[in-house]
């Protein structure tokens, strides 16, 4: 049997035939409190030739409810083993695939915190990974592609005292190996004018995670608080 284990002690069944567990397990598509209750089991089928890739979001959420109400019912999450539901047609390397595993992942945490804070490292780990070795700055000299032909040698990790008045000073978080120590999601996801020229752009509305999880207020947060650690801008999350 193949499984997928995913965090808080879960995991999945890959499986091939939904037919012999549609007794047991409720369609992720559509699933109601109403059939959870008859089953007595929150377990999922997720048929991912099924979905589309554009009712994520709004499945997500609904599923959200239907696990608070599940819990008020006293209804257990899951098996007896912890197995959480079965996968069909499910494929590892598909990033859409792994995206929507991540969200159901979220909504098994059981404090918010502990959600906010696994959506976040998720998306910054999904940030780096479009930048880590892969050199999309175009650094040359140790000079990136959009200030080439000035004298900054540390690409956009520099600012001014005064806003942007005044002398610019590399950011205190920048680390001795030019690597953040802030893992600061605004800065993660801005891009300048030259990285979107060559078409790289992060939007917060097709980030699914990001855009799932926080209400617009934190995604503001999410997006302005440049130059600010994890730890404040999670404190700043939870308030709101
Ligand atoms: S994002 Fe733009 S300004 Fe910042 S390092 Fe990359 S190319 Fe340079
Ligand atoms: S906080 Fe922002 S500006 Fe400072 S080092 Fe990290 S990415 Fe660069």
């Amino acid at each position: 049997m193949d499984v997928l284990k995913i965090d808080n002690d879960y995991y999945f069944e890959i499986i091939t035939n939904v037919e012999k567990y549609k007794d047991v397990a409720s369609n992720i598509n559509g699933i109601k409190i109403k059939d959870i209750k008859k089953k007595q089991h929150f377990l999922l089928i997720i048929d991912f030739k099924a979905l589309q890739e554009k009712s994520y979001k709004k499945m997500l959420k609904h599923l959200m409810r239907v696990k608070k109400l599940a819990k008020l019912h006293h209804i257990e999450i899951g098996d007896d083993k912890k197995c959480i539901g079965y996968l069909v047609n499910y494929d590892k390397e598909n990033h859409l695939h792994n995206n929507l595993i991540y969200g159901i992942n979220a909504i098994l945490y059981k404090k918010r915190r502990d959600r906010y804070n696994y959506v976040y490292d998720k998306t910054c780990e999904e940030l780096d990974s479009c930048f880590y070795g892969k050199n999309v700055c175009d650094f040359k000299d140790n000079q990136c592609g959009e200030k080439r032909g000035t004298t900054s040698h540390i690409g956009c990790c520099r600012r001014s005292r005064f806003f942007f008045f005044g002398k610019w000073i590399p950011c205190k978080y920048l680390g001795k190996d030019y690597k953040c120590e802030a893992k600061c999601m605004a800065c993660k996801l801005f891009t300048c004018d030259y990285l979107e020229k060559k078409g790289i752009k992060f939007r917060i509305k097709d980030m699914l995670l990001l855009n799932t999880f926080f209400n617009p207020i934190q995604k503001v947060v999410l997006k302005c608080m440049l130059y600010t650690p994890k730890e404040r801008i999670m404190r700043t999350l939870v308030l709101l």
